[in-house]
């Protein structure tokens, strides 16, 4: 009966999940407790609690990098009870972003060239999870998920931001000293609000129409083999039927991260570690001309 002896000085989240394992357990309202208490175990479970796709972060080379190989976690997260092995030594917690967390972030990197393109005030009223990153005067804006935003788009030079879509990563969470994230607010995850998703849609111009590869499918595949096997020194693997894992010719790629896919004549690309599309296809020689 020690267990009943035993104070719970703060709202664990483990117990409170033993307790009502079918309700809501951890309101986003809580969240900024957890952020002050900085156990980053619980700030994990809490986030997972919420529904987000987290992960484990470490520093590296002085910048908190992903502690584990996350390709595999974008489709199965990790399960609540794991939460504990993987963040015991952790030093920040990440999401993953797109469906498996119901999100889609905004990483405001230039706020005053935000502001030009979208009131900045305005934006951070609109959200209902608003994140203050180490970089002095920096957010990450976290909406509710929505296929049209499912993108990783760089639009640093055009807005001081970038979107983080399906299967992007931010930081949301650190231990590191001097590299704090605060919670500005913590109510819930809002749809985009309209004039800005207009806006975003404007900027991110119409959807290209690729061009019908000549001479079906097979062919354009094992052209498209040869030249990626052939850059990358890697012989591209079918990991299910029809995609294609090899070697990123587009960033440092060590464990292979890049998929690809031919459907009707479309090149469909997914770097795990996020490279642009349009950048991978350049270096494969299958980009527009
Ligand atoms: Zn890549």
């Amino acid at each position: 009966m020690r267990e009943i002896k035993r104070e719970i000085k703060w709202p664990s989240v483990s117990m409170k999940y033993y307790r009502q394992p079918k309700g809501n357990q951890v309101d986003f309202k809580d969240l900024p407790l957890y952020f002050q208490k900085g156990d980053v175990v619980e700030v994990a479970r809490a986030l997972k609690l919420l529904g987000f796709n987290v992960i484990p972060l470490k520093v590296r080379d002085g910048k908190l990098r992903p502690a584990i190989n996350w390709g595999e976690l974008r489709e199965n997260p990790l399960e609540l009870f794991e939460i504990d092995r993987y963040f015991q030594d952790a030093q920040g917690v990440g999401i993953i972003t797109g469906k498996s967390s119901n999100c889609v972030t905004f990483d405001i990197d230039e706020p005053e060239k935000f502001d030009t393109f979208y009131p900045l005030e305005k934006l951070k009223k609109e959200a209902g999870l608003v994140v203050a990153t180490k970089d002095v005067g920096h957010f990450h804006v976290y909406f509710s998920y929505s296929p049209a935003f499912a993108v990783n788009k760089n639009f640093l030079k055009e807005i001081g931001a970038e979107i983080k879509g399906e299967g992007g990563l931010v930081t949301i969470f650190s231990t590191v000293s001097g590299q704090k994230y605060e919670l500005e607010r913590a109510e819930g995850l809002y749809p985009i609000p309209e004039l800005l998703g207009e806006k975003l849609l404007t900027l991110m111009g119409p959807k290209e129409p690729e061009g019908l590869a000549q001479g079906g499918d097979e062919d354009l595949l094992q052209k498209i083999l040869a030249k990626w096997a052939e850059m990358t020194g890697y012989i591209p693997r079918e990991r299910k039927p029809g995609v294609w894992r090899g070697l990123c010719p587009v960033h440092d790629d060590h464990e292979p991260s890049l998929d690809l896919e031919i459907r009707n004549g479309r090149i469909f690309l997914k770097c795990w570690a996020n490279c642009d599309a349009e950048e991978i296809k350049k270096s494969l020689g299958t980009g527009r001309t």
